[in-house]
């Protein structure tokens, strides 16, 4: 076992703190990355504050599941990946590889996977910890590869709201001449645009923040609605092929499910832990489908990493230093994220 360097949350109200944790030394199946970027997401901070009743939150807590790094040891039976590699890590680190979901490529809905934090640890005991550090170890199978070509701080993000936008669109077979919704430009959102437009779609991003129609168009989309707006709201009626939700809060599902064309489907990946009142009129009228989406398998991950690579494509990032989490998750409760923030670890290693 070695030291690494991390911030934690001690509880569910305290500020985050320096702190040191064990990770292990690479088994020969792992790879040890030092951290260079880790992105925040929306989901560190409703961990972090213990907001999901159903992932009850066990402290001390290092969220971070937007990783990028450079290899620094390898195990001995490690192929894909050597000394000096870029890399990058998201949401999960381990699966067992043999249940039907991971031969499908679906390791996220494995019954024995371990995700990046907030997860029993299988090696060392107690819970997982995340990308909040300076290093991390991981089974070379929960490590990608990285584009040689793009911004390493807007990478980091890829790892969770890329292929968390990726993943649904795919699956609904967003292409050109199709008419996709994305609901809030945040994190999730402004990379749900780019990989809409960057599939040919036709975009409209419906908002709560009318301050940010002007980057909505330069991210991407054809069209923004300010969602309060219900007169514009009904010009879209019964229009949409694919809406994204990536909403963190409570709020409307039944306003965008009137917004669908027959056979329209809805794909919720927004995750706050209030249920939602859905309508089942708005539903059978027009054959419709509400669906969820959890990030994607670690295939499919590369997909949209090489898929990013070939289009230029990374978040758009606030670059801030390590000790500006508690700010930042701050801004992130009053929606004022443009549009990710990523965490640049070398602040760590002043400390
Ligand atoms: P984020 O950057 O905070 O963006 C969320 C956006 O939602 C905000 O920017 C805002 O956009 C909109 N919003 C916030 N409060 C709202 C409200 N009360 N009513 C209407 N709109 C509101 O968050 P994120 O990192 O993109 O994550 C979004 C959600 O996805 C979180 O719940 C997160 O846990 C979840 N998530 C799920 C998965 C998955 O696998 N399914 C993966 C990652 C994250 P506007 O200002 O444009 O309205
Ligand atoms: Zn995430």
């Amino acid at each position: 076992m070695f030291n690494a360097k991390a911030y934690a949350v001690a509880s569910a109200t305290s500020p985050f703190a320096r702190t040191t944790i064990a990770r292990r030394d690479p088994t020969e199946h792992d790879v040890q990355l030092e951290i260079l970027f880790c992105g925040i997401c929306h989901s560190d901070l409703h961990q972090a504050r213990s907001e999901w009743s159903g992932v009850p939150t066990v402290y001390p807590c290092v969220p971070g599941h937007e990783i990028v790094g450079r290899v620094r040891k390898v195990g001995s039976a490690v192929t894909r990946f050597k000394p000096g590699d870029l890399a990058g890590v998201g949401c999960m680190v381990d699966s067992d590889g043999t249940c039907p979901e991971c031969q499908a490529g679906f390791e996220q809905f494995c019954a024995s996977s371990t995700f990046t934090y907030n997860s029993p640890d299988k090696h060392l005991g107690g819970v997982t910890y995340g990308g909040y550090s300076d290093s991390v170890v991981v089974d070379e199978r929960f490590v990608l590869r990285v584009p040689s070509n793009l911004d390493l701080a807007g990478t980091a993000p890829l790892l969770c709201a890329g292929i968390t936008t990726w993943s649904p669109m795919r699956r609904q077979g967003v292409t050109k001449d199709k008419k996709v919704g994305v609901v809030g430009l945040g994190g999730l959102g402004h990379m749900g645009v780019k990989f809409a437009r960057a599939l040919g779609a036709h975009v409209v991003v419906f908002t709560t923040s009318p301050g940010k129609k002007e980057d909505a168009l330069r991210l991407g989309a054809h069209e923004t609605v300010v969602s309060r707006d219900a007169n514009t709201m009904r010009k879209h009626a019964g229009s949409f092929d694919f809406i994204l939700d990536t909403v963190s809060a409570d709020h409307d599902v039944n306003a965008y499910l009137q917004l669908l064309r027959r056979d329209g489907n809805l794909t919720l990946v927004g995750a706050p832990d209030k249920p939602l009142p859905v309508s089942s009129f708005g539903l059978i009228f027009g054959n419709k489908s509400l669906s969820g989406s959890l990030i994607g398998g670690i295939r499919q991950t590369q997909e949209m990493l090489d898929f990013c690579g070939q289009h230029g494509i990374t978040a758009d990032v606030e670059v801030i230093p390590m000790q500006k989490v508690d700010e930042a998750y701050e801004r992130l409760l009053k929606a004022d994220v443009k549009y990710r923030f990523s965490i640049e670890m070398a602040s760590l290693k002043s400390e």
